[in-house]
């Protein structure tokens, strides 16, 4: 079987989410547009994930999930503060500014892909005129675009001080599984009680054949969000077959195991990788990725042996990024093809 490290999203579906995707075929008809059993049964174990009753709704990816609900976090005439290398900054072309109608992203900086709140109060006090977009949102990553992951205590301080200035704090968790394998915290700790508001909760790249649930730990924030899903084409008429598959991750913890995995077979990457002098690691290993910057030959030698890697991704270098079924052997072999690369 042939494996990449381009991305999480090169693998196929984890056996236990295809189950329940075949389980909810089986069920015969169903009510559509997530009135369906699984749709409500799937809710609920959110809720009890998370030891609380917010609103979950399903979209079919993580673009739609992070710009709707930027969208119903603020006007058009406010803004978003995110990380230079955010997804929503680099990689939705434009798609939380068209959702939102025009909700400028406000940029900024911070070492290993993370936002401080030093650097989020500098854009919401820089300005307070009527020419300023003003910052109603903080967006930020966990895991991070360059595999790094915020600690309990970091994004309690940074919702505190979006808080204590009334701005919201949206999570986009595309890889949220493998922030909490890292942390090994409740998720509970990790959102809602470190004072996130609305979670975008990935299932891709965790295993699902499609589909990220968005989370409304804060409510009312919820109110109207069903009309933006439908206006925005992304309310799934079958729904049954987006959510059912997560009953797969969420049951046993697989959603969990399947992160763990693919952070295992980052690690065992990372650590090849640092014997190979030419190479040169560039954030911590704390997820699923390693980036890592390699001698210009050494990347036309692997893309000419058809090693599949990104380099467009946060600050460039190239992306290797481990998946729910990466197998170790694939990673010995691009971590020894790595090495010849680099010494040939
Ligand atoms: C993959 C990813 C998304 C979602 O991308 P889609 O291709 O729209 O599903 C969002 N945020 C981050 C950080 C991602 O890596």
């Amino acid at each position: 079987m042939s494996q990449h490290f381009a991305s999480d999203n090169y693998a196929g579906v984890c056996p236990e989410a295809l189950k329940w995707l075949i389980e909810a075929n089986q069920s015969g008809h169903e009510p559509s547009y997530g009135d369906d059993q699984w749709t409500q049964r799937v809710c609920d174990a959110i809720r009890a994930l998370f030891k609380t009753d917010c609103d979950v709704f399903y979209v079919f990816n993580g673009t739609a999930a992070n710009s709707l609900a930027l969208a119903s976090l603020c006007q058009s005439y406010q803004s978003v503060i995110c990380h230079e290398v955010a997804h929503i900054e680099t990689d939705e072309c434009g798609a939380p500014e068209f959702f939102s109608n025009g909700s400028k992203l406000l940029a900024t900086q911070g070492e290993n892909g993370k936002l401080t709140p030093a650097a989020i109060e500098t854009l919401i006090t820089r300005r307070s005129d009527i020419h300023y977009p003003r910052p109603q949102v903080v967006s930020i990553t966990q895991s991070t675009e360059v595999g790094t992951v915020y600690q309990v205590d970091e994004i309690r301080a940074i919702a505190e001080m979006a808080h204590h200035h009334g701005l919201t704090v949206h999570m986009d968790g595309a890889r949220f599984a493998n922030a909490v394998a890292t942390l090994g915290v409740d998720p509970a700790d990790v959102t809602w009680r470190a004072g996130v508001d609305v979670l975008c909760f990935g299932g891709t790249k965790n295993g699902l054949p499609v589909g990220e649930a968005v989370v409304f730990f804060k409510r009312e924030l919820a109110r109207d969000f069903a009309y933006r899903v439908k206006q925005a084409g992304q309310l799934a008429s079958k729904m049954r077959f987006i959510s059912a598959p997560w009953i797969g991750l969420l049951e046993n913890d697989v959603w969990l195991k399947n992160a763990s995995h693919a952070n295992a077979m980052a690690r065992r990457l990372h650590d090849a990788l640092v014997k190979i002098p030419q190479a040169k690691i560039m954030f911590p290993c704390e997820s699923n990725a390693v980036f890592v910057t390699l001698p210009q030959a050494a990347v036309d030698r692997l893309r000419a042996d058809n090693w599949r890697f990104y380099q467009f991704i946060g600050a460039g270098g190239c992306r290797f990024m481990c998946s729910w079924d990466t197998e170790p052997a694939m990673v010995d072999k691009l971590a020894a093809a790595i090495a010849e690369a680099c010494t040939a």
